[in-house]
């Protein structure tokens, strides 16, 4: 039986690798850090993690998880509904409510599984979704399990935005949807201003913080902090991924009924298991510094401006950013990995992105900057970059 489509796997894998597409997986022996060591032996500079706010090795976080561990056990083997829901779970939910400013919070295995289950609950065949073109791949997918039209206007062009809501004037309810912070090019939706759009048009706003959430804003509140509009967003989904110490973990934080129908009628909530106790205890620890301090955010920001101007003094081309990531623009596919190949050599270890990851003829090296890095990272990675960088006549 298996031989038809072992044969049909075989030659799709051929053809993945033959287009230079075919992703290898480097092998890090280390925790997470800003270094990290590969199983060559080789210790790397790590400017491609989400490690936005460098807590994904915290000594506090790890200590918070083994006592959630000792207190609450191991698994949950159970989904929310059933016997999956512990005063720990309810804590983070709530703290994570006090962070954005909203009334409730409902957690998920990953905010791959938040935006999975978040449109088909609430919308159907009389709605319409309208969405950004460069939305993350979950809010593509999660609009597809729903019943909605479906509308998209370009990345953060609010005329085509507006046109798209004189489209869905006859729809029983519109919603708008963006990610907060877009990852390829590290730009910010201009949340304001959809707001406004919304409030014309009747729509409900509904913004993706993964990548904005712990950066975004002077406090790291998000968009809605950087473009004063907190409370005034009707959805917002995000992960525990990323900024918030990169374990595993989604989350919808928004208004009171949303949140409560979704706890009635989400499938990746009902139908998936509850979120282990060590990564809510952790989860409450990281929102409980969130509130005592701003030290990492200032960090973050502190070496994201550092990185950013040092790069424009050696002569790159970059995407303008508003958040810690920043695309070095090299527009050729084979010249970004070959860059990238050379700065790990260096020690510096980064990632180029060519098409269909980025429009054709765009192909670049993302960073991303962390607080975990110090000054001394940051001087060798410019050095790295602005050395090759004049070796492969890059530099203006
Ligand atoms: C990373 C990311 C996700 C997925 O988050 P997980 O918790 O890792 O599933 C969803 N949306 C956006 C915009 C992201 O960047």
């Amino acid at each position: 039986m298996y031989g038809n489509i072992r044969e049909h796997l075989q030659n799709e894998l051929s053809k993945i690798r033959e287009a230079g597409l075919y992703k290898n997986e480097r092998i890090i022996v280390s925790s997470q850090d800003a270094v990290i060591m590969l199983d060559s032996g080789k210790e790397v500079l790590n400017f491609c993690a989400n490690n936005y706010l460098g807590l994904s090795n915290h000594p506090e976080l790890i200590s918070a998880a083994k006592s959630a561990l000792d207190s609450h056990g191991y698994g949950m083997s159970s989904v929310r509904f059933i016997c999956g829901t512990t005063d720990i779970h309810k804590e983070l939910e709530k703290r994570i409510s006090n962070f954005f400013g909203t009334d409730d919070t409902i957690l998920y295995a990953a905010c791959f599984d938040a935006n999975g289950g978040i449109f088909e609950p609430l919308f159907s065949e009389e709605d319409v979704i309208i969405s950004d073109v460069l939305n993350h791949a979950s809010i593509i997918d999660g609009v597809r399990l729903s019943k909605a039209r479906r509308l998209r206007y370009k990345n953060v062009d609010m005329i085509d935005l507006e046109d798209q809501l004189q489209k869905s004037l006859d729809s029983r309810f519109r919603v708008i949807v963006t990610d907060g912070v877009f990852s390829m090019d590290g730009n910010v939706a201009p949340i304001d201003e959809i707001v406004r759009l919304a409030e014309k048009y009747d729509a409900l706003v509904m913004v993706d913080e993964c990548h904005s959430a712990g950066v975004v804003g002077d406090t790291g509140r998000g968009v809605t902090e950087k473009f004063k509009v907190r409370g005034e967003v009707d959805i917002i989904t995000g992960t525990l991924g990323k900024a918030f110490g990169g374990a595993v973990g989604g989350f919808t934080t928004g208004r009171k009924e949303i949140i409560d129908i979704l706890r009635q009628r989400s499938r990746p909530y009902l139908f998936s298991n509850s979120l282990p106790p060590a990564v809510v205890g952790a989860g409450i620890r990281i929102f409980e510094i969130m509130a005592e301090t701003t030290e990492f955010q200032d960090r973050l920001h502190w070496n994201t401006n550092y990185f950013v101007n040092k790069i424009l003094e050696a002569g790159f081309d970059i995407k303008p950013t508003k958040s810690a990531i920043c695309a070095v623009m090299l527009y050729d596919a084979k010249l970004s990995q070959h860059f990238a190949n050379l700065l790990l050599k260096e020690g510096i270890y980064v990632t180029g992105f060519y098409y269909p990851v980025v429009p054709d003829g765009q192909a670049r090296i993302r960073v991303q900057l962390s607080a975990s890095h110090k000054k001394e990272h940051l001087d060798k990675a410019i050095t790295a970059f602005t050395k090759i960088g004049k070796e492969l006549g890059v530099l203006k």
